[in-house]
């Protein structure tokens, strides 16, 4: 049966359609043009770095000028060619199905930051923008990710209060400024933070100013400590 409809469906690869051997996979051309963030990486963004892993934990320039509120946290891409197309795809291109590579991809990248009893969190939408969009592509990715890791999934603990004004094309000081206290916990969600260390996730982390508003948001509310889990870091010199 299985063979069988593999025959009448066969794999896909989850960006360009060709046949593959493997479900939810990337064909080789795809894999090419993608840019994973492998080797040593900043350990609070995920930005790869030059030079080889010596077990210390390194920072990028960002992460080093602007501490940030949460401790580790890691990308599983960089913002750039085939990946920005996943990404952009998945966000914006009802491709819905692609959240479960994606969510493969993340567990792979997030293993060294992940602990048990962790609560996976998703940076949320503001409500008219879900409803325009009728998914959170973070929730899903979060969704994922805590079913495959065996960690707690809590889609709607964080909340935007207000509206926030479309970032695109601002510098990194006018989004810090626009998010800052953007993000709050849920009245009816704080008993699930008390004690507790957060992994938030989110497509995309450009400055980190909506993920540091969410991030001060559980910490102000309880958590002990905050890490990140980012589909693709936007690397600072491009
Ligand atoms: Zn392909
Ligand atoms: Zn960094």
């Amino acid at each position: 049966m299985q063979s069988a409809l593999r025959l009448i469906y066969p794999p896909r690869c989850v960006s360009c359609g060709d046949t593959v051997a493997q479900d939810f996979a990337l064909c080789l051309p795809c894999w090419g043009q993608t840019p994973f963030a492998a080797g040593l990486v900043c350990d609070a963004c995920g930005t790869p770095l030059p030079g080889q892993d010596s077990g210390q934990p390194e920072y990028c320039d960002a992460c080093l000028t602007r501490p940030r509120a949460w401790t580790r946290g890691r990308a599983a891409l960089v913002y750039a060619d085939n990946a920005r197309k996943l990404v952009l795809a998945l966000k914006h291109g009802d491709r819905t199905d692609l959240a479960r590579p994606a969510a493969v991809w993340l567990l792979r990248a997030a293993r060294p930051v992940l602990m048990p009893g962790m609560l996976v969190v998703p940076v949320p939408l503001h409500r008219w923008r879900l409803v325009r969009r009728r998914y959170n592509q973070a929730a899903l990715l979060s969704a994922g990710l805590a079913r495959a890791a065996g960690l707690d999934h809590c889609p709607d603990l964080l909340i935007r209060p207000h509206a926030t004004p479309i970032l695109d094309g601002l510098g990194a000081e006018a989004r810090f400024a626009a998010l800052d206290g953007a993000i709050a916990v849920h009245p009816r969600r704080r008993d699930r933070l008390a004690g507790r260390t957060v992994l938030l996730v989110d497509d995309v982390m450009t400055s980190g100013a909506t993920l540091e508003a969410a991030a001060c948001a559980c910490l102000a509310a309880g958590a002990v400590e905050v890490r990140i889990a980012v589909l693709a870091r936007v690397a600072q010199n491009l």
